[in-house]
């Protein structure tokens, strides 16, 4: 696997992705087209915020699979672009959450204390103790909005500073901020009652300023406000405004609108304003960590296909990983069988999660169905970012449903497939946890190990034939490595399925087909690896 690092990583990430085997270039400040030119060779990307990764550059890279940030923000890669070529994009959400809330901590200590502008008078001399009159955090109340990894850090460092924390968050559960010690209160009360506001949501429509001349008029006289999150969530003319006045009494700003900020803002020209060059994420640790997140992510994918911080593809908890591991290989195994069994496109998919698998987060076993179902039949590279996208792309429905009937089984995953002129049914359980099974196909019951060649042979329910085939095998010198039969009722339609060390000729195939009481032969490969 050759890897390019684009932009500067701490060298702990370099090393890791080296030590597994990887060949590694670091290659920094190079422009657009020599990134385009030098793309092609690579399998994995790795940028910080630097490198602009356009669509331009993706439809440049042939081999890449993958493109990881060592960060959080993803404006600077175009995952739209990326998710139609079947390339996973990765973030490392939570490797800079403590530096960012412990520096939102320094500027709302900093815009209280005047800590900066104090600074500067005592360099130029002057001893202005008067001046300097700061207020308390003790016992005030913060108000958060945004609740997510860095609110809720930044939460618990303010009630170590004894503040009364409220907070606005619509997609936090009530449960989740009681536990956390949360008052949570409607947007409105928030700017009714905080004494300092600082901002911890994305960017987004709903969020670009959301605290304007408007909703700064119903904040308490003299509030506070810190973003360190991004800029443009508060309006920068309405609080220059409001600062002037002093209803805004200070206001400290890690991120702006517009980056890097021109010398002659006029945000940079009040005293009570502080700011910091967006250096919320700049801390020797939180480049290491996000480094070496980067790198294990990089690490996990290519060895194990596990795609944490995916931002493209369902997302998987990383304590739940673990556990839909064994189910992921299964479910992309009864696709590939299924897949193998279908003459015909594909029209419906229904995919019937039952028992303890029920539990889990199942999307990413649906899209793992997908990728096994679309990869024998497709020419393009199937994977778990473009599954999704080409069965809509084919008018192709996906049902996912969960139920608690797993019959004998403790889990069950049962896979139905439609046709325009057929049907099929096949069910998968795990044995141990672990080890993949297909204990159904149609109507008969069986216990396949999903792997390697099998032949599928259906047969009229009569003596011989098991001998016939086992001597057209034994003939050619091919190995019966496992064998199952299976009929609904005696004397009637029969599966034979066969598991073989090695693909057998198209001849061989064609001379089983002839043997008598044979009805169908199929070839099913599930050899290579997922
Ligand atoms: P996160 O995704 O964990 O949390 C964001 C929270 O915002 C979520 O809980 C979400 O429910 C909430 N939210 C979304 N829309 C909302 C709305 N309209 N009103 C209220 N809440 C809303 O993200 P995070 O890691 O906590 O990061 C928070 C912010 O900090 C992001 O903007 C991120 O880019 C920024 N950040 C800045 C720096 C820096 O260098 N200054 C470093 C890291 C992160």
């Amino acid at each position: 696997m050759k890897i390019l690092v684009s932009d500067s990583l701490s060298a702990r990430g370099v090393d890791i992705l080296r030590q597994a085997g990887f060949a590694v270039d670091v290659k920094t400040d190079l422009t657009k087209d020599e990134l385009i030119q030098v793309i092609p060779e690579y399998d994995g990307l790795i940028v910080r915020s630097a490198t602009k990764v356009t669509a331009e550059v993706i439809q440049a890279a042939a081999k890449l699979k993958i493109i990881g940030r060592a960060g959080t923000g993803l404006d600077n890669v175009d995952s739209e672009a990326a998710t139609r070529r079947g390339i996973v994009v990765m973030n490392t959400p939570g490797g800079n959450t403590i530096t960012t809330a412990e520096h939102t901590i320094a500027m709302l200590v900093a815009m209280s204390r005047k800590i900066p502008q104090a600074t500067a008078s005592l360099k130029a001399g002057k001893w202005e103790k008067k001046r300097f009159m700061g207020v308390e955090l003790y016992n005030k109340t913060l108000g958060l909005i945004g609740l997510g990894q860095i609110g809720t850090y930044v939460t618990k460092l303010a009630q170590g500073l004894a503040m009364h924390v409220i907070g606005y968050d619509p997609y936090l559960a009530p449960e989740r901020a009681r536990q956390l010690g949360i008052e949570l209160v409607e947007l409105a009360e928030l700017f009714r009652r905080a004494d300092f506001i600082s901002v911890h949501t994305p960017l987004t429509p709903e969020t670009k300023a959301l605290i304007n001349a408007n909703t700064i008029a119903q904040m308490k006289e003299g509030v506070m406000i810190v973003n360190c999150a991004r800029g443009g969530i508060v309006h920068e003319g309405d609080l220059y405004e409001a600062l002037r006045r002093k209803k805004v009494a200070a206001a400290a700003f890690d991120v702006f609108e517009e980056e890097p900020v021109k010398p002659d803002h006029p945000l940079l020209t009040l005293e009570n304003f502080i700011c910091t060059p967006h250096i919320g994420a700049s801390t020797e640790e939180a480049q290491e960590n996000v480094a070496i997140g980067i790198a294990e992510q990089f690490v996990d994918y290519f060895t194990r296909g596990i795609a944490r911080g995916a931002v493209n593809i369902p997302s998987v908890p990383s304590e739940l990983l673990s556990q839909l591991q064994p189910y992921l290989g299964l479910a992309e195994r009864m696709g590939l069988f299924q897949a193998q069994l279908l003459d015909g496109g594909l029209e419906r998919v229904s995919v019937e999660y039952a028992g303890e698998v029920a539990n889990l987060s199942v999307a990413p076993l649906t899209v793992a169905v997908l990728k096994g179902l679309f990869a024998p039949i497709l020419e393009d590279v199937v994977n778990y970012v473009n599954a999704p996208v080409i069965a809509k792309e084919r008018g192709i429905e996906v049902k996912e449903i969960k139920t608690s009937d797993a019959g004998d089984f403790t889990s069950l995953i049962r896979l139905r497939v439609e046709t325009g002129t057929q049907s099929h049914h096949l069910a998968g359980t795990l044995y141990h946890r672990k080890d993949p099974r297909i204990v159904e196909s149609n109507e008969y019951a069986v216990e396949v190990v999903p792997e390697g060649f099998m032949l599928l042979i259906y047969n009229v329910d009569r003596p011989g034939v098991i001998g016939s085939v086992g001597r057209v095998l034994g003939d050619q010198q091919i190995n019966i490595a496992r064998m199952q039969c299976s009929r609904a009722q005696r004397g009637g339609r029969a599966l034979l399925i066969i598991g073989l060390d090695e693909l057998p000729p198209v001849h061989v195939v064609e001379q089983i087909k002839c043997q008598p009481d044979i009805l169908s032969v199929r070839l099913v490969d599930l050899s290579k690896g997922l």
